[in-house]
C-alpha cells in the first residue's frame, strides 16, 4: 500500500512485470512468490532457500498463466489516455526469449488468437472513437520503424523497388507537427484489418533486411506509434501519440567470446538500454537534465517521455533456473527505473 502511494508521488511511470511459461520439464522454475501487491520473490537454483531468495516490488506481477487479454487490461487505461491528448509510451524489455514479442505483437508465426498490445490496443482505440464520434472527429495513423546499430529504418515503406529500407533522420520534437521522424512513412488506419496488414508488412520487411545478420529481429528495437489527431464540434484540435516498444534483447554477451559485428551490435544495445534506464531514472528522480541525447531510441521518444507523458516498462523474465542471473538482471534494471 504504502509502496503503491509512493509509486504515486513518483508520477507517470509504472513498471509492470510478466513471467513467461516454462518450455522446459527439466529446468527448476525460479519463481518462489507472486503477490497482489506487485512483490516477486525468486529463488537462486544455487543458494540454499534462505539466502538465496530475492524480493522485488513492482505496480503488478503477471504470473505465467497470465493471458493477453489480462495483461492488455492492466495497459489500458494508459492506453486510452492517448484520446484524451496524452503521450504514451509503453516498452517491452528482457532477454531474447523472455516473450516480449509475444506481449507486444502475439504468438510467433503471427496467427490471429492470441493477439498483443499492438492489436488489442488499436481495436481499442478504435473503438473509442467510434463511441465518441458525435463529439469528437479522430484521426488514427501509425509508423513503425527499427531502430538497429543506432540507425533508423522505415519499416513501413512501400517502394522496395528504389531505395531499400534507407536510413531515416531524427528530428527535433517540436518541428514538423511534433513529428520526430517526418521521414518514415504514415499510414492512415481505420480498422483492425488495416493493422493487421500494416504489421505483417512490418515483420516481412525487419525479416528481409535480416538475412545478412542472422535473427537480427531480438538485437533491434521496434517502435511502432499510433498517431491520435482530434478535432472537437467546436473547431478545438490536439495531437498525441503512443509509442509501442518491442526492445531488443538485453542480455549480456560474453565478450571473450564475440568479436565484430556480434560485438558492436552488443555495445549498441547496451548503451541505448542504459540511456533508456538512465532517462526514466532521471525522470523518476524529477532531474532537471534528462540525458535524451544520448540515444537515438531516446531522441526518438523525447516529446512522450517526460512531461505529462505515461509511460510503462514491460519487464520480461523466464522462470528457468539457466536464466537466472539474467532474471536477476533484468528485475533490477526495472525497479531502478520504478
Ligand atoms: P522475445 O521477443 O523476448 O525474444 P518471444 O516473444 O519471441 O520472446 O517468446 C519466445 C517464445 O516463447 C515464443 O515462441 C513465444 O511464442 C513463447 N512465449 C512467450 N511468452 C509466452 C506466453 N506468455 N505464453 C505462451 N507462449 C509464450
Ligand atoms: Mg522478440
Amino acid at each position: 500500500k504504502l509502496y503503491n502511494m509512493v509509486q504515486d508521488l513518483k508520477g507517470n511511470i509504472r513498471v509492470y512485470c510478466r513471467i513467461r511459461p516454462s518450455f522446459s520439464c527439466e529446468s527448476k522454475n525460479v519463481i518462489d512468490f507472486i503477490g497482489e501487491d506487485g512483490s516477486l520473490v525468486i529463488l537462486d537454483p544455487l543458494k540454499p532457500q534462505k539466502d538465496g531468495r530475492k524480493v522485488f516490488h513492482f505496480n503488478q506481477v503477471f504470473g505465467s498463466t497470465a493471458t493477453q487479454v489480462e495483461v492488455f487490461k492492466g495497459t489500458q487505461p494508459l492506453i486510452r489516455s492517448v484520446m484524451d491528448g496524452y503521450n504514451v509510451c509503453i516498452f517491452a524489455y528482457g532477454q531474447t526469449g523472455s516473450g516480449k514479442t509475444h506481449t507486444m505483437s502475439g504468438p510467433s508465426g503471427g496467427s490471429t488468437g492470441d493477439m498483443g498490445i499492438n492489436y488489442l490496443a488499436l481495436n481499442d482505440l478504435f473503438q473509442i472513437s467510434k463511441r465518441r464520434k458525435d463529439i469528437i472527429d479522430y484521426d488514427i495513423h501509425v509508423q513503425m520503424v527499427e531502430i538497429y546499430n543506432e540507425q533508423v529504418r522505415d519499416l513501413l515503406v512501400q517502394d522496395s523497388s528504389t531505395t531499400k529500407y534507407p536510413f531515416i533522420l531524427i528530428r527535433s520534437c517540436t518541428g514538423d507537427n511534433g513529428l520526430s521522424i517526418p521521414d518514415a512513412t504514415m499510414h492512415s488506419v481505420n480498422s483492425t484489418a488495416d493493422v493487421l496488414n500494416l504489421m505483417k508488412y512490418g515483420e516481412v520487411n525487419r525479416v528481409v533486411s535480416s538475412t545478412a545478420i542472422n535473427n537480427r529481429s531480438s538485437r533491434s528495437h521496434s517502435v511502432l506509434t499510433v498517431h491520435v489527431h482530434g478535432k472537437d464540434t467546436s473547431g478545438g484540435t490536439f495531437r498525441s501519440c503512443l509509442h509501442l516498444v518491442d526492445l531488443a534483447g538485453s542480455e549480456r554477451v560474453d565478450k571473450s567470446e564475440v568479436t565484430g559485428d556480434r560485438l558492436k551490435e552488443a555495445q549498441y544495445i547496451n548503451k541505448s538500454l542504459s540511456c533508456l534506464g538512465d532517462v526514466i531514472t532521471a525522470l523518476a528522480q524529477k532531474n532537471s537534465h534528462i540525458p535524451y541525447r544520448n540515444s537515438k531510441l531516446t531522441l526518438l521518444l523525447q516529446g512522450s517521455l517526460g512531461g505529462q507523458a505515461k509511460t510503462l516498462m514491460l519487464a520480461h523474465v523466464s522462470p528457468e533456473d539457466d536464466s537466472f542471473s539474467e532474471t536477476v538482471s533484468t528485475l533490477k534494471f526495472a525497479q531502478r527505473v520504478s
